[in-house]
């Protein structure tokens, strides 16, 4: 009697226990829970595997440093958000990277920023887009989302907001570099020459994000940008759109890079949270499913963290200057496919 009541309990538990691992799984099949998880990105493009070593190190080396900015504050119960904000003020300060000092030229020769920053356990928000003189806009961006009822502020507007604030400003020159400027140039003639700069990511994409889940369970994105080279004065990207370029809710947080015209169009970084959750999918096969069914080959490449702390960083273009590491002291660079 005793034997059978016992069978008789063991379909009720397989039921309970299914219950809990459909639960423990959901949105991630592939589970492999990490306490907290940082993924960043420094522009996705062509970037040529012939690439000379000591540019190459230069990469790997921003890539590390802006790791550790994060992982810092992780490892320490930080926030994601104070991580995302802090790993992309990182590299927005690297010249090598297309944002902050180091952004590309617009069409008449200046440069005009973008960033946006998102809490994922709250959706609350910050963008700006056409900043001329903010050094650091991912933490204006952070302002605008603690500090003002808005979302979204852009060119005299988003500079007029942050003159009511502290954020460090700077002459718009601040942000020249001498690659980007012979890379803009080159845009006014018909001049094909190979040059030296053309080991960056190509002449038209860059930009630099970093997402994050922290050991409270939070998920946070943010991107920065100096968009496209040459492009007309007023063009906004993906970027700041939430949703397109930058997202992040109690699913996934995401950060894009590539052809923000594209982005936008399928705004992708909320298709990716989206399809996991309507779909059941993992991160990986929901990003896989933007690049391949929504975007076309050359377009885009993502970085994400889920709310498990599943990283994925993918791209459908030959590179994408990108890192990670995890609370298991999992940690990777990378720029190319198969490394
Ligand atoms: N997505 C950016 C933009 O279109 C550029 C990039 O990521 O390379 O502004």
């Amino acid at each position: 009697m005793k034997i059978y009541t016992r069978l008789s309990l063991i379909p009720i538990l397989l039921f309970f226990a299914f219950l809990y691992g459909c639960s423990d799984n959901q949105n991630n099949p592939g589970n492999t829970s990490a306490e907290w998880a940082l993924a960043l990105h420094g522009g996705a493009g062509t970037i040529s595997p012939n690439m000379p070593d000591s540019l190459r190190e230069q990469y790997y080396e921003g890539l590390r440093l802006a790791l550790r900015v994060g992982e810092i504050v992780l490892r320490e119960g930080g926030s994601a958000l104070d991580a995302v904000e802090l790993v992309v003020k990182n590299l927005e300060d690297n010249p090598l990277f297309n944002a902050g000092r180091g952004a590309v030229f617009t069409i008449d020769g200046k440069h005009e920023l973008d960033a946006a920053i998102m809490d994922g356990s709250t959706l609350a928000a910050g963008a700006l887009t056409g900043l001329t003189t903010v050094k650091n806009p991912v933490s204006l961006a952070r302002i605008v989302m603690e500090e003002s009822p808005h979302i979204f502020f852009s060119g005299q507007g988003a500079e007029e907001f942050a003159g009511q604030t502290g954020v460090e400003r700077v002459p718009n020159h601040y942000f020249h570099t001498d690659i980007r400027h012979r890379q803009w140039q080159r845009t006014q003639t018909d001049d094909a020459t190979l040059l030296p700069e053309d080991w960056l990511e190509g002449d038209k994409y860059g930009t630099v994000g970093a997402v994050a889940l922290d050991t409270n369970g939070n998920l946070a994105a943010a991107t920065s940008t100096g968009g496209m080279t040459n492009k007309q004065f007023g063009r906004v990207g993906d970027v700041p759109i939430i949703g397109s370029g930058t997202f992040a809710n109690h699913i996934a947080a995401i950060s894009a890079t590539g052809w923000g015209e594209q982005i936008m169009r399928n705004v992708s970084a909320s298709t990716i949270a989206n399809y996991m959750e309507f779909r059941n999918a993992s991160l990986d096969e929901a990003m896989n499913f933007v690049l391949t069914e929504r975007l076309n080959p050359g377009d885009a490449g993502f970085v994400a963290v889920d709310r498990s702390g599943n990283i994925s960083m993918q791209m459908n273009t030959l590179g994408m200057y990108r890192g990670s590491i995890n609370s298991r002291g999992e940690r990777v660079v990378m720029i190319w496919e198969n490394e």
